[in-house]
Formats: structure tokens, C-alpha cells, sequence
């Protein structure tokens, strides 16, 4: 049995989490392989940052910072302190000393001409994650997002200028407040899924798109050439489940995503956004919260069989028993 999830950071680590939990139990021959997105990616410092595989990899070797949800437990920010009193830039971006130890070895091995896929094995090999974990590509693709010049700068005739900021100084400098007029994945164009990746999609039992940000985790991924028709054209059944509950995010700011694209920020905003595969598009049941009930009928209409489950992922054992509901509508025709 093998079981592949498309995922970004926190929503797909806690989805995971309990997916392992729940093969760990049910099928314990199962195999997972988690394509993660790679378009959050950033240079700091000198240092690649790989921000939703490394949450991925420390969620479920055990190493997450489970207060923030993002890097290292027991972490220091010594390094930060000093580089801000060397006052250089960028600031806003929270580097912690254990952290950094990641970034020091995937940099080097990179420049030792190493790919970022053969990196994250190595770097898994200390985490021990339990899933086989791939970046979506190899080629280096950043998302970024186009919005009005922060300076407030306007063309002679006084229309505001638009500039694109690194998704990262958007999300975190930002707070995703800048009202966003697109994102762009700069490098798609050119991009190619990285090794196993196709065959991961379509040699797959079970396809699983965690409730991962819509937009810029699971869209990310979708839009690197080539995966997004893997997706849709799999033998396997495509289950999805929504990270929208109650017409809000459960957590981060995936509504300002949305809005960007024109999509509601709701479960079924985000069905009908990804498709139904029996009209060329991307899932064939989706789960929503039991919060959501009443939408059932229109994501039904729209040819997308829909599961009504608590979504809400409080601890492992809320996670596995979501991951069982995405295998048993799996399993079910
Ligand atoms: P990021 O890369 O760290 O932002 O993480 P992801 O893209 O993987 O996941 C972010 C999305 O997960 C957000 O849109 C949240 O609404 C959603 N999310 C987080 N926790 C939960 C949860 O417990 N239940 C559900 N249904 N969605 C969640
Ligand atoms: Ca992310």
C-alpha cells in the first residue's frame, strides 16, 4: 500500500502525524511518501531555508518547537541577537542556533553540488521520519507575492506602484496584511518535479491533499509543470481535506491567500477551487468539518463526494482518526 500527501508546513505535518499513527496501527506495511513544497524557500544570511520541509521533518522526528509549531524545541536565538547587532538585514526572520545547524549542512551540500531531494534524505536520516520525503523539485522556485509598494510609491499619474515581496516577508513581515494582487512561483516556468515525484502520484494506492494552505502550499506544488495532471489523472482515488472550517482558517492567514485568487474562504470555496476529477479536476471526496455540515450538498452537486468528520487536529489521536476517514473514503467507490 503506498500513500502519497502533498503538504506544506503545519497543516500537513499534523495531518501526517497522524496518518503514520493511523497506518502504524491498521496497515503497518503501508508506505508514505510526502511531496513537500519547496516554494517558501529563502536565502538568509547566506543560509537556504527550507521552511516546509523542515517543519515536515522535525514534526514528525520528534524535534518541532511544539509552542510555535515551527522549528526547534529548546531552541536559542544567539546567532539572531548577534546578527541584529551587527545590524544587518533581514531581521524578521526568526533563524534559531539548533535550527541553523540544518541550514549550515543542506547549504554546504548543495554547493557540493548535491540536490536539494539528496539533502533532504540526508537530513532525514538524523529525524528518522518515517515517511519517505520529497521535495517537490529540485530547480529552485520561490513564491512571490505582488502587491502595492509598501513605501507607498505612485506613477507620475498616481496610481501606486506594485513591487513582489519573497512570500516569507509577506507572511512574516508583514502579517500577510499587504493586501496581495497575485502570487507568482518565480522559476515554474522552468521548474521540473524533482526525481519519484510523478511516479510517487501515480504509482499511488491513495493520494491525500492534507489541510494544507490552498494557495501557497498545496497550489505551490500544483503548479510546478507536470503535477498537478499527475494528480488529476492517477488511478488512485484523490481524497482532500479542507483547512478551512467555519469560513475561516484554523490557523495562519490562508484567507488572505484566497481572497487573492478570487476564492471564498470556505470548505466549499477551497472543494470547488481544487475540482472535482470526474470534470478534470483534482479530488474525488473531500472532508469537512462537522462545523460545515450544512455545505455537503453543494460540494455533492459539484461532483466531489463529501465526508463530514472533526477536522480539528488537537492532538495525534484527533489527527489519526481524520487520516482514517481519508483511507476509508478511499476505499470507498
Ligand atoms: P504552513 O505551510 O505552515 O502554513 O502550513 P500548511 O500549509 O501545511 O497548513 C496551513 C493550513 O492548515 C491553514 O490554512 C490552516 O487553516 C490549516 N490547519 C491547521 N491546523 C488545522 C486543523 O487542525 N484542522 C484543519 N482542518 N485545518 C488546519
Ligand atoms: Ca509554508
Amino acid at each position: 500500500m503506498h500513500i502519497t500527501a502533498l503538504a506544506g508546513g503545519i497543516g500537513g505535518s499534523r495531518f501526517l502525524v497522524g496518518l503514520r499513527a493511523a497506518l502504524a496501527d491498521d496497515l503497518p506495511d503501508a508506505q508514505i511518501t510526502v511531496i513537500g513544497n519547496t516554494g517558501d524557500d529563502i536565502w538568509i544570511h547566506g543560509l537556504r531555508v527550507c521552511p516546509d520541509l523542515d517543519t515536515v521533518m522535525y514534526t514528525l522526528g520528534g524535534g518541532i518547537s511544539a509552542e510555535r509549531g515551527w522549528g526547534r524545541e529548546d531552541e536559542t536565538f544567539t546567532v539572531r541577537e548577534e546578527l541584529a547587532a551587527y545590524g544587518v538585514e533581514p531581521t524578521w526572520f526568526g533563524l534559531g542556533d539548533r535550527d541553523i545547524a540544518t541550514h549550515l549542512i543542506r547549504t554546504q551540500s548543495l554547493a557540493a553540488g548535491y540536490t536539494l531531494t539528496e539533502v533532504t534524505a540526508a537530513l532525514c536520516e538524523r529525524w528518522q521520519p518515517g515517511v519517505r520525503l520529497l521535495p517537490m523539485t529540485d530547480g529552485r522556485t520561490e513564491t512571490h507575492v505582488v502587491v502595492d509598494d509598501p513605501t507607498g510609491a505612485t506613477a507620475p499619474d498616481g496610481t501606486p506602484l506594485r513591487t513582489a515581496l519573497h512570500f516569507q516577508e509577506w507572511w512574516i513581515r508583514y502579517r500577510a496584511q499587504l493586501p496581495a494582487h497575485e502570487f507568482v512561483l518565480v522559476g515554474a516556468d522552468q521548474a521540473t518535479p524533482g526525481p519519484d515525484v510523478i511516479d510517487a502520484i501515480t504509482g499511488a494506492d491513495v493520494v491525500l491533499l492534507p489541510p494544507s494552505n490552498p494557495v501557497v502550499s498545496i497550489g505551490t506544488i500544483l503548479q510546478v509543470p507536470g503535477i498537478a495532471d499527475a494528480v488529476r489523472s492517477t488511478p488512485a482515488p484523490v481524497v482532500g481535506v479542507s483547512p478551512i472550517v467555519g469560513d475561516a482558517p484554523v490557523r495562519g492567514m490562508a484567507d488572505a491567500c484566497l481572497r487573492a485568487i478570487g476564492v471564498e474562504t470556505s470548505a466549499t470555496g477551497v472543494a470547488l477551487h481544487y475540482g472535482a476529477r470526474t470534470e478534470g479536476g483534482l479530488v474525488d471526496a473531500w472532508v469537512i468539518d462537522t462545523v460545515d455540515a450544512e455545505r455537503t450538498a453543494e460540494i455533492d452537486a459539484a461532483g466531489i463526494r463529501c465526508i463530514v468528520a472533526p477536522t480539528m487536529m488537537t492532538d495525534e489521536a484527533a489527527s489519526a482518526a481524520l487520516a482514517r476517514v481519508c483511507l476509508e473514503a478511499a476505499r470507498t467507490p
